[in-house]
């Protein structure tokens, strides 16, 4: 079995083929740290407005090993606060253009698993906020009432009687129901973006940690790809004048390196969309 396999119930739910990893040394226009969501979308869509950029993305293990193939598939507008509390900290302008934002993010998806035929599983069945207590049915009932002055439509509010014919239950005593939430398998959506992104001329690397960014001069990256297949050497460090990134690899096991591993090193002028989480890390094999 997979080390991935076990991390969750999607990154099990499917066979997968992963990508090799970078093997050696290269140059790149953008390199992408972390092969989730938000590396993934931002290569395609670096790579769609400039197809003549190389875009590589370096992941640690396989493309959805952290929060992107181990979430609950709501694809909805939620960002963390609820909408009154964003309403709270930020004001009506700011919590209506959230909500906005999160709404259009919400039909984003379901236009790339339309457009890219993505197989995820993807369903649109909306979202039932259940209250259980009187409490609970009052905040809800607040929600959809500040969403109606924010101008947000898509709620409403599901008394206990309406609940019963959706989950035939006595315990909900009603309902926020909301229209625009979708369901996917998370990590059958993150290999499909891999696929569109692949398809598009990204290049992706599996297995290929990246230890250290050096983002000033000539930025590079350090990975630890395959580093007890071959000894490597790079040293793009002291460029001369007006140089361009370079890099030189080595296969003598005498070659000198910074480290007491070796290294191999990906160069790109632009930083990295996602910087190495060493903390969101769950270790290298
Ligand atoms: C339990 C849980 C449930 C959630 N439920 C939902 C939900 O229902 N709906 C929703 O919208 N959101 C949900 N989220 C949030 C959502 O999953 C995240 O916001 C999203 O996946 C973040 O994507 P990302 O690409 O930024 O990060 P990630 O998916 O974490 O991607 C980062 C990638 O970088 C790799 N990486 C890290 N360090 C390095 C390194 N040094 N070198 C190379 N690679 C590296 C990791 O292996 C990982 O694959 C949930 C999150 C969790 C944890």
């Amino acid at each position: 079995m997979a080390d991935y396999e076990e991390k969750s119930y999607w990154l099990g739910s499917s066979p997968y083929e992963e990508s090799p990893p970078l093997d050696g040394s290269t140059k790149v226009d953008v390199a992408i740290v972390g092969g989730g969501f938000c590396g993934l979308s931002t290569a395609y869509y670096l790579k769609r407005a400039e197809p003549s950029l190389r875009v590589a993305v370096l992941e640690d293990r396989v493309v959805g090993y952290g929060a992107s193939g181990r979430n609950a598939g709501f694809a909805m507008t939620l960002m963390g606060f609820t909408l009154s509390i964003t309403n709270l900290r930020f004001g009506k302008e700011k919590a209506k253009q959230a909500h906005d934002f999160a709404h259009r993010a919400v039909d984003h998806i379901g236009q790339m698993v339309d457009a890219h035929s993505i197989d995820c599983d993807y369903e649109k069945p909306g979202l039932l906020t259940v209250a259980l207590n009187p409490a609970q049915a009052k905040r809800l009932q607040e929600e959809i009432e500040l969403a109606e002055k924010l101008g947000i439509e898509g709620l409403k509010w599901l008394d206990a009687h309406m609940m019963q014919a959706e989950v035939h239950s006595p315990t909900y005593l009603g309902a926020r129901w909301e229209e625009q939430c979708a369901l996917i398998n998370p990590a059958k959506y993150v290999r499909g973006l891999k696929r569109v992104a692949l398809e598009h001329g990204v290049e992706v690397y599996e297995r290929t940690p990246v230890e250290a960014a050096h983002l000033r001069r000539t930025p590079h990256l350090d990975t630890r790809t395959a580093w007890w297949r071959r000894r490597r050497w790079c040293s793009p460090r002291t460029p001369s004048p007006g140089a361009s990134p370079s890099c030189a690899t080595s296969s003598s096991p005498s070659s000198p390196t910074s480290s007491s591993r070796s290294r191999s090193l990906t160069s790109s002028w632009a930083a990295s969309a996602g910087a190495p989480a060493r903390g969101s890390r769950t270790g290298a094999t």
